[in-house]
C-alpha cells in the first residue's frame, strides 16, 4: 500500500549524462546513505553494469555491505570512527580516503597485520572546512603517506577535496588551493594516479576541475544540485517516485476538522481519503500546508496534519475511491510534483527527501539486473 518505485534505468541513463559532461574522466558513483534511499544493493548493481568506475560511500560498513553483496568495483570509503582500525576494510580491498597522520598510521598498521598494501586517497580541506587535512596539516600527511609508502604499507592513489560550492569565487579558490596541494604532494616525491574534487554540482560548473576522476551523487538518482535549476535542465530523470494507495474513503459534513490541531475544516459535504504515509515514513511533519499530491492527474493540497502514519485528502466533490493511487512526488514531467517541490515547501533541499524516505515504504525496482 506503499511503494518507492525506483528506476534503475534512469539512474544508469544519468550516470551516462553525466559522464558525457567530462572529458573522459572516471566516473566515482556515489551510493551512500542507502543510495540517497533509492537502495544501495541494486543501484550499485546497475551503476557496475552500467559502467561506473568506482563507487564511493562514507562508512567503512557501506563499503564492506557492497563488497558481500559480490561487488567488485573499486570502492572508497572516506568517513571513520577515531577508533576505526581499518582491518576489515584493507582485508576486503576497499579504498580509503584518509585526512590525518593518526589515521594513516592506524592503516599503515593494519596493512602490516595483514601483509597487504592499502590503497589510500589522500584528504585535503580546501575549504569546506569538513573532513580533510588543514593547510596546517598537509605537509605533515604527506611526509607520513611517504614515509609509509617506501615502508611498503601504503599506496597513494589520489589527492582529493571537496568543493562548498557557496560562490564561484569560494570555488575558484578552493580550486587553486586543491591544484597547490597535489603539487606540494608531487615534491615530496608522492607518486598518485587521479585528483577528485567535484561532485555533481562541481562537475556541472568547473570543467577546468574535472581532473582524473568526478564523484557523482544527487544527479545519478535524477535531481538537480542546485535549487535555481530543474533537473530537466541536465537532461536528468529522477528515479524515485513515491506513491500509496488511499486506504479508506468516506463523506462528512461541512465544517468538519480534520486531522489534529484542525488546520483544515471542511468547506461543504466533502469526501476524505486516507493516504498511508506519514512522517514515520519520511513525508516531513512540515509538509502540512504547503506541500500537494497527485491523485487521478489532479494535484491536491496536503491541507490537515501529517501524523505518524497518515494524512489526509480532502477531495471535495471529486469523484475517488479506496484503492485509488496517490503520487507524493516523482518525475515532473509525468505531471506530478518533484522532489524538488515537497523540498521547497518543506524548507529543504531534494537531497535530504529522497534520503529520508524510508519507514514502512517498500521499494520496487524498475530496470533491476538479475
Ligand atoms: C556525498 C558526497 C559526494 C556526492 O555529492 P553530490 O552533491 O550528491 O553529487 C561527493 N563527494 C563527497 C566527499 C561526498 O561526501
Amino acid at each position: 500500500m506503499r511503494e518507492l518505485i525506483i528506476d534503475l534505468d534512469a539512474i544508469a541513463k544519468n550516470l551516462g549524462t553525466m559522464r558525457a559532461k567530462t572529458n573522459g574522466a572516471l566516473a566515482l558513483a556515489v551510493v551512500k546513505a542507502d543510495a540517497y534511499g533509492h537502495g544501495m544493493i541494486p543501484v550499485a548493481k546497475k551503476l557496475e553494469a552500467a559502467g561506473a568506475d568506482y563507487l564511493g560511500v562514507a562508512d567503512i560498513n557501506e563499503a564492506l555491505e557492497l563488497r558481500e553483496a559480490g561487488i567488485d568495483l573499486p570502492i572508497l570509503a572516506w568517513l571513520h570512527a577515531a577508533d576505526e582500525n581499518f582491518i576489515a576494510a584493507i582485508d576486503a580491498g576497499i579504498e580509503l580516503g584518509l585526512a590525518n597522520v593518526e589515521q594513516l598510521e592506524r592503516v599503515a598498521k593494519a596493512a602490516a597485520h595483514l601483509g597487504r598494501v592499502a590503497r589510500v586517497h589522500l584528504k585535503v580541506d580546501t575549504g569546506l572546512g569538513r573532513n580533510g587535512a588543514s593547510e596546517f596539516e598537509w605537509p605533515a600527511v604527506l611526509k607520513t603517506a611517504h614515509g609509509l609508502v617506501a615502508e611498503g604499507f601504503i599506496q597513494v592513489v589520489a589527492i582529493f577535496s571537496h568543493l562548498s560550492c557557496t560562490s564561484e569565487a569560494d570555488d575558484l579558490r578552493q580550486i587553486a588551493r586543491f591544484e597547490a596541494a597535489c603539487v606540494l604532494a608531487k615534491n615530496v616525491g608522492l607518486d598518485f594516479e587521479l585528483r577528485h574534487l567535484t561532485a555533481s554540482d562541481g562537475l556541472l560548473r568547473y570543467p577546468q576541475a574535472h581532473y582524473e576522476m568526478v564523484r557523482i551523487g544527487v544527479a545519478l538518482y535524477g535531481l538537480s544540485p542546485f535549487v535555481e535549476n530543474t533537473a530537466a535542465e541536465f537532461g536528468l530523470v529522477p528515479a524515485m517516485t513515491a506513491t500509496a494507495k488511499i486506504t479508506q474513503t468516506k463523506r462528512v459534513a461541512d465544517g468538519e476538522g480534520i486531522s489534529y490541531g484542525y488546520l483544515h475544516r471542511t468547506n461543504g459535504e466533502s469526501t476524505l481519503g486516507l493516504v498511508p504515509v506519514g512522517y514515520a515514513e519520511g513525508l516531513p511533519r512540515n509538509a502540512t500546508g504547503k506541500a500537494s499530491v497527485s491523485v487521478n492527474q489532479k494535484t491536491y493540497a496536503i491541507n490537515s496534519r501529517v501524523a505518524m502514519d497518515q494524512f489526509v485528502i480532502d477531495f471535495g466533490n471529486d469523484k475517488v475511491a479506496a484503492g485509488d493511487l496517490v503520487t507524493i512526488f516523482g518525475d515532473p514531467a509525468a505531471g506530478v510534483p518533484s522532489a524538488d517541490e515537497l523540498a521547497a515547501a518543506c524548507d529543504t533541499i531534494n537531497y535530504e527527501i529522497v534520503t529520508r524516505m524510508g519507514g514502512r515504504f517498500k521499494r520496487s525496482y524498475l530496470g533491476e539486473i538479475a
